[in-house]
């Protein structure tokens, strides 16, 4: 017999609950060439870019997690003489600066607090100071904390410096309307086991046809050259290298999903009331959290410990895990925080359950006082 796995309920940044048609999709398996997945492959591809609305831009996934995705475009859409503005307040703007040291781009790191959005009056001054940038790259939700930087603000100091705008919307693409437009977004990058409820295995870069035409021969690897992956889709309409067929498959369910949800506006709201249920819930109990609400992110929340010495965050996140509820670790530097996401196929209701069982733990834990 092989072992079967319980089913918890994921309060995590992703892989995320899914549902059940989005699961059931994945029961078959496809060969990579075959003109079934060449179609359902495309087809999710033509359904990403119809979610965006407008033509200018091509969808290109890559294999691998989100990591992946964005050191491949940045691998692909920076040349020699690309200059990268990085604004980061938290553990995946970093992210974004190691990727390029590693990957010998030239970059440029404006760090701000973790609980602070950026200064657009500060980037401003760097972009006057230093004419090499070309590129400016900004996280929209910053998951490590629950931020939502502020992507209207630095779209349109982009427009006005005529600079590149690069996007990791990987916790938000799907959940929260982005409007590639209005703010110029030259490259944003997601992946299918956030906002869009889908399972993980590959990332997508979406980018603006024109630009990436004259992006050959940018990368410096061979695997993550989205040029190349792009050029060989247009050829043999196949991936160059195995691809995750299962999770194709998924995505294409769990898109079907979004449109019959009502679309992002509709999903945004569901989120929002997660979010409002656990936070009103939390506050209740007595959390606080680490994120003004001003700019709270309807997807993650980051709840500062409480102050009981009776408070150990493992032995809270195990006793929770075992009655079926997974939270995340924080990931901010020096306050100590714990995460819980709003995200995924989960509902109000199943945020109250959830907050139930955290007044269980922390009654069973004999935490009186926050
Ligand atoms: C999840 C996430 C990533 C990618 O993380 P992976 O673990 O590689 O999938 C990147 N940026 C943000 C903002 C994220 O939330």
């Amino acid at each position: 017999m092989i072992k079967k796995f319980k089913q918890k309920w994921l309060f995590t940044p992703g892989p995320l609950v899914t549902s059940r048609k989005t699961k059931d999709a994945m029961l078959v398996d496809l060969g990579s060439r075959e003109s079934d997945f060449i179609k359902v492959n495309q087809l999710v591809c033509n359904n990403i870019i119809k979610i965006i609305g407008i033509k200018d831009y091509v969808c290109v996934p890559i294999q691998g997690s989100g990591t992946f995705g964005i050191e491949a475009a940045l691998s692909t859409v920076l040349s020699k003489k690309s200059k990268i503005l990085i604004l980061s307040n938290g553990a995946y703007g970093r992210r974004i600066s190691n990727i390029c040291k590693k990957i010998s781009k030239k970059f440029i790191l404006l760090t701000f607090k973790e609980d602070e959005i950026f200064s657009i009056d500060k980037c401003e001054k760097l972009i006057k100071k230093d004419k090499q940038i070309t590129h400016v790259a900004m996280v929209h939700c910053e998951t490590s904390s629950g931020i939502l930087n502020p992507l209207i603000d630095v779209g349109s100091l982009c427009k006005r410096y005529k600079k590149k705008l690069f996007v990791d919307a990987m916790s938000t693409f799907g959940g929260i309307k982005i409007d590639f437009k209005k703010n110029n977004i030259d490259v944003l990058v997601s992946s299918p086991n956030k906002c869009l409820e889908g399972v993980p295995g590959f990332s997508f870069v979406i980018t603006k046809k024109k630009s990436l035409i004259n992006c050959s021969g940018n990368a410096n690897t061979l695997s993550l050259d989205i040029y190349d992956q792009w050029k060989y889709f247009q050829e043999n309409g196949q991936w160059r290298f195995t691809p995750p067929t299962h999770s194709i498959l998924a995505l294409y369910s769990s898109l079907q999903l979004l449109k019959k949800e009502g679309g992002i506006s509709k999903r945004y709201k569901r989120y929002k009331k997660n979010y409002e249920t656990l936070k009103n819930g939390m506050i209740k109990m007595g959390f606080t959290c680490f994120i003004n609400k001003n700019f709270q992110s309807p997807i993650i929340v980051s709840f500062n410990y409480p102050k009981s010495s009776r408070f150990h965050f493992n032995t809270f996140y195990k006793k929770l895990s075992t009655i079926g509820y997974v939270i995340y670790p924080g990931q901010v530097t020096k306050k100590k925080t714990f995460r819980i996401g709003c995200i995924g196929d989960i509902n109000p209701s199943v945020i109250n359950s959830l907050l139930k069982a955290i007044k269980k733990i922390l009654f069973i834990m004999k935490i009186k006082h926050l």
